[in-house]
C-alpha cells in the first residue's frame, strides 16, 4: 500500500502546534449504490451467525441483530475471555463497551468515525472500525452467562451501551439495559446515547430502568465544527441543539456526577473554544470525557493530521483543572488565537499534576478506581501505542518525562 500523502497546508498548520479550523474540512461523501445501502448484501445473503464473529472484510458478514448480538471493544473482548490477544502496557480494559448492531449500521454520516453510513459500498457495518479498533460480535446471552458467573474476574467496572442511529436502536437499548441489570447487577451501566432520536421520556426510562450514568457525545466543540463533521455538512441527520436538549434532559434526570459529554479535540476548534464547552458542561454538574482527534482509517477526515501532542495536552491539563479541581476557566488566559497561553495555577502545583499523571489518563465514566480515573481506557482508541494521547493506564516516570516535552515550558 502507498503512503497516504499528508497536503502540503496540514503539515504547516500541524508543525504551528494547533489543528487549524480552515485546514480541517472532511472529504465529501460518495454516494452509495442502490444495491449496497441500508446493509442490502448482508440481509439477502449474510449466513446464519455462529457464535463470535471477528471482523473480517474478506467474507460476507453473517446477518447479526441486537439485542441477540452485540459489537464489543476488541479490549473488552480480550478481557471478557471470548478472543485470544495482547495488548501494549495492558493487560485488560476496565469497561466493557458493547456497541449496538444491525445490518443496516448507523444510519449518521459522521465525518469523523469509521461506523458511518458513507461506508456502505466498501464495508458491511460490522466489519467497520470504529476508535481505531475491530469491534467483534458476540451473542448477548453469552456476554450475560460470562458475566453472571464472574467469569471476568472482577476486572470490568462498568459496562457502556453504545446506541447508533437507527430506528430499532432507542427499543433495543432498553433491552439490552434490563436484562443486563437482572443478570448483573454489580456492574454499574452507562448509556452513550443518540439524541437524535431521543426524546426527554426516553432518557427518564434509562434512568429508571437501572442506567448510573447518561452520556451525549457531542464530539464538536463548536456549533459550525458539529454541522460541518455530523450535521449538513456530511448529509449527516445530527443537529447541536438537539444534542444539548438531551444533556440538558440528562442533567435534570440523572443529576450531578451522573452524565458527561464526548469532546474530540483537534477538529479545528480553539483551545478556548473547547474548554469553554468543558466548562458549560461542569457547570451543569457533568463531567467531559475528552478524545485527541485521530486520522479513522476509511472515514471523511482520514487525510488530515492527528491532533498536535501540545494541543492534545494542553487541553487535557485544562480539562482535568476545570474538572476536578475547581479551576474555572476564567482564572486561565488565551491568546487571541484562543491557544491557553496561563493555566492561572502556581507553577509549583501545576508540576506536581503533571508529576501525578491522572489528568493524561483516558477520560470518561468513573470505576472502582478513583473518581477522576476512568473505567473506559479505551486502550489506543485515539492514537497508536507508539504515541499516546490518552494513557490507559497511570503514566510511568518515562511516559511523564515525555509529556513534559510535550506541553512545552508552563
Ligand atoms: S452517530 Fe455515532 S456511530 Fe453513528 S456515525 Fe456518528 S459518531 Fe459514528
Amino acid at each position: 500500500m502507498s503512503c497516504r500523502e499528508i497536503p502540503r497546508q496540514a503539515e504547516a498548520r500541524t508543525q504551528a502546534g494547533v489543528n487549524e479550523a480552515a485546514m480541517m474540512q472532511p472529504r465529501a461523501p460518495e454516494p452509495v449504490p442502490i444495491a449496497a445501502r441500508n446493509g442490502a448484501r448482508v440481509k439477502s445473503h449474510g449466513p446464519m451467525p455462529a457464535g463470535l464473529y471477528r471482523p473480517n472484510d474478506n467474507v460476507l458478514t453473517p446477518f447479526m441483530r441486537s439485542p441477540d448480538y452485540v459489537q464489543m471493544s476488541t479490549a473488552a473482548a480480550i478481557t471478557l475471555g471470548v478472543m485470544q490477544g495482547a495488548m501494549h502496557r495492558t493487560s485488560c480494559t476496565r469497561c466493557l463497551n458493547l456497541l449496538l448492531t444491525y445490518p443496516e449500521g448507523c444510519r449518521a454520516n459522521c465525518a469523523y468515525c469509521g461506523l458511518a453510513r458513507h461506508r456502505e459500498a466498501e464495508r458491511d457495518y460490522a466489519d467497520r472500525n470504529f476508535i481505531r479498533v475491530d469491534w467483534p460480535a458476540v451473542p448477548y446471552d453469552e456476554v450475560l452467562e460470562i458475566m453472571a458467573r464472574g467469569g471476568d474476574g472482577g476486572r470490568f467496572h462498568r459496562m457502556c451501551i453504545s446506541m447508533i442511529t437507527h430506528p430499532r436502536s432507542d427499543g433495543d437499548t432498553r433491552v439490552v439495559l434490563e436484562r443486563w441489570v437482572a443478570r448483573v447487577p454489580h456492574v454499574p451501566v452507562s448509556i452513550l446515547s443518540n439524541p437524535t432520536t431521543m426524546t426527554r421520556d426516553d432518557v427518564r426510562d434509562l434512568h429508571d430502568l437501572g442506567a448510573e450514568i447518561f452520556t451525549v457525545a457531542l464530539d464538536a466543540a463548536t456549533p459550525e465544527i458539529f454541522d460541518r463533521t455530523r450535521g449538513h455538512g456530511v448529509q449527516s441527520p445530527h443537529s447541536w441543539d438537539k444534542y444539548w436538549e438531551i444533556l440538558h434532559a440528562a442533567a435534570a434526570i440523572f443529576g450531578p456526577e451522573r452524565f458527561g459529554a464526548h469532546l474530540i479535540v483537534g477538529m479545528g476548534e480553539s483551545e478556548r473554544d473547547v474548554l469553554t464547552q468543558v466548562q458549560a458542561i461542569r457547570d451543569l454538574g457533568g463531567h467531559s470525557h475528552m478524545f485527541a482527534f485521530f486520522p479513522e482509517k476509511g472515514s471523511l477526515m482520514d487525510h488530515l493530521p492527528a491532533v498536535p501532542r501540545q494541543q492534545w495536552r494542553r487541553v487535557q491539563l485544562g480539562r482535568y483543572l476545570i474538572d476536578y479541581r475547581g479551576h474555572g476557566i476564567e482564572r486561565m488566559r488565551f491568546d487571541e488565537a484562543g491557544t491557553l497561553v496561563d493555566f492561572g495555577v502556581p507553577a509549583e502545583e501545576l508540576n506536581r499534576l503533571v508529576a501525578a499523571g491522572t489528568a493524561f489518563r483516558t477520560s470518561g465514566c468513573p470505576g472502582k478506581e478513583a473518581h477522576d480515573v476512568s473505567a473506559c481506557d479505551r486502550p489506543y482508541g485515539d492514537s497508536p501505542p507508539r504515541d499516546i494521547a490518552s494513557y490507559p493506564f497511570a503514566p510511568q516516570r518515562r511516559d511523564i518525562a515525555r509529556i513534559r516535552r510535550q506541553l512545552g515550558p508552563l
